[in-house]
């Protein structure tokens, strides 16, 4: 490896921009690579399902940077060609145009893509899936033209969808195989609230829904069929079932990889020239004591700053808890922390559920693990605290709005 090899960032989106954004002024003034396998410069995905698929914010503020900050902060951007193998013995990467990079210090940021719905006809025209921009003009300009659509699997790509396609006014069957959207992240008692606002939007949502195979004529989407027999007719499908973390170049490097690029809590996998950060990262969370993989826009967006520190030789643990947000129709929401799998034992809400403001509280044994606030605004700071403090709560204080969050621990 020569004296000056750059520091290779793998992966080309948000976190891998922000990456080399933190080692710029981290002081880093070495030669710095961001290589992608798409064609677009780094860009953010949460308006991919929201106001850039409804057209109401324009594709340039979807980017992470301006076109010349790359070239500005001397920051070699290497698109289309994916790194295809990691020697980390020999410190190398190789391209699939043929290039082969040494490096001093590689950051794996490659992200995660849909998971497929394993059905016949999964693969046919008009059947679409959410994650690059490419994509969300192609649902915009199906938007335009189909009148209805199903959409399979009400997580957050499926809702925020649905809510952009009855905004262009097409009618939506949105197909669930639980009980309720978001069962199993929310519980009952809050995944009712998005039931019953897609289904006050005129969404034809159908719960336990499992479909069996995606029909069509002339190799384009025409419906589904569900178990059990019935066929729903449709103009195009989307379907959002989840995401897998693109872990196959670490795992073949021989990285630790279990859910996720296994990282300690400096974001540095189990080689010392190695790291990861963004939704490929399963991060070791010194507060919540586990490994944890957070596949949302605040983790790609604050993580790297924490590897960037690790990479410049700095001590680093990051341990900001998980956030993420949601826009459909008129709901803003944010969520803030990590029931984990050990459970909740009691929600709490504070505010109105019917009339969608309100903020909701998952607790164990008195302690507050995570809190949605839905049209409430201005409480990630007080709920951050609440749930890192760790100490009990009076729910009584906890329910009842006139209470401010910082005063409802328990006494005593
Ligand atoms: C439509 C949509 C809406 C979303 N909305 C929200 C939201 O409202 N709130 C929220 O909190 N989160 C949201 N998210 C999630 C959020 O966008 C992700 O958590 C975030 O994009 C993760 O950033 P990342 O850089 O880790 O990975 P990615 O954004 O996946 O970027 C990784 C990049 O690396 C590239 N890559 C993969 N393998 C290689 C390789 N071998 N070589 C080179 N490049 C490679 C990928 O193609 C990709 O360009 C949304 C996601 C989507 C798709």
């Amino acid at each position: 490896m020569a004296a000056d090899s750059p520091f290779v960032i793998a992966g080309a989106g948000l976190a891998g921009a922000k990456a080399a954004e933190a080692l710029r002024e981290g002081g880093f003034d070495g030669p710095l690579i961001l290589v992608g396998d798409e064609k677009e410069r780094p860009y953010e995905r949460p308006p991919l399902s929201k106001g850039y698929l409804q057209g109401t914010s324009p594709r340039e503020d979807a980017y992470v940077h301006p076109r010349d900050w790359y070239v500005d902060n001397d920051v070699e951007l290497r698109l289309g060609a994916p790194v295809t193998e990691i020697d980390p013995g020999g410190r190398t990467v190789s391209l699939a145009d043929g290039a082969r990079l040494p490096y001093a210090k590689l950051l794996l940021a490659t992200g995660s893509s849909p998971r497929r719905l394993p059905v016949a006809g999964e693969n046919l025209d008009r059947v679409h899936y959410l994650r690059r921009l490419s994509d969300s003009d192609t649902l915009k300009a199906t938007f335009s033209t189909a009148s209805r659509i199903v959409v399979i699997g009400a997580g957050w790509i499926g809702l925020e969808t649905t809510a952009a396609a009855r905004a262009a006014g097409v009618e939506v069957t949105l197909l669930e195989a639980g009980e309720l959207p978001l069962l199993g992240l929310l519980g009952r008692e809050a995944a009712q609230v998005f039931a019953d606002l897609h289904t006050a939007h005129g969404v034809d949502l159908r719960c336990g829904a499992h479909v069996t195979e995606i029909t069509g004529r002339h190799g384009r989407a025409d419906g589904v069929l569900l178990h059990g027999g019935e066929r729903i007719e449709a103009d195009a499908v989307v379907v959002g079932v989840g995401v897998t973390p693109n872990t196959g170049l670490a795992a073949a490097a021989g990285l630790d990889v279990e859910d996720g690029i296994r990282v300690d809590a400096a974001l540095r996998t189990s080689h010392p020239d190695i790291w990861a950060a963004g939704d490929v990262a399963g991060a070791f969370h010194p507060l919540l004591g586990r490994h944890i993989r957070v596949e949302h826009w605040a983790n790609a967006l604050n993580q790297p700053a924490a590897a960037a520190r690790s990479m410049l030789g700095g001590e680093v643990r990051y341990d900001r808890l998980p956030y993420f947000f949601t826009d459909q129709y008129d709901l803003g929401m944010e969520y803030t922390g990590h029931v984990g799998r050990d459970g909740y034992d009691r929600v709490v809400f504070r505010g109105s559920t019917e009339a969608r403001e309100f903020v909701a509280f998952w607790l164990r044994r008195r302690r507050v693990l995570a809190g949605m606030n839905v049209n409430v605004w201005d409480v990630t700071g007080p709920l951050r605290t609440l749930v890192t403090s760790g100490l009990p709560v009076d729910e009584a204080k906890l329910g009842d709005v006139g209470v401010p969050l910082t005063e409802v621990h328990a006494e005593g």
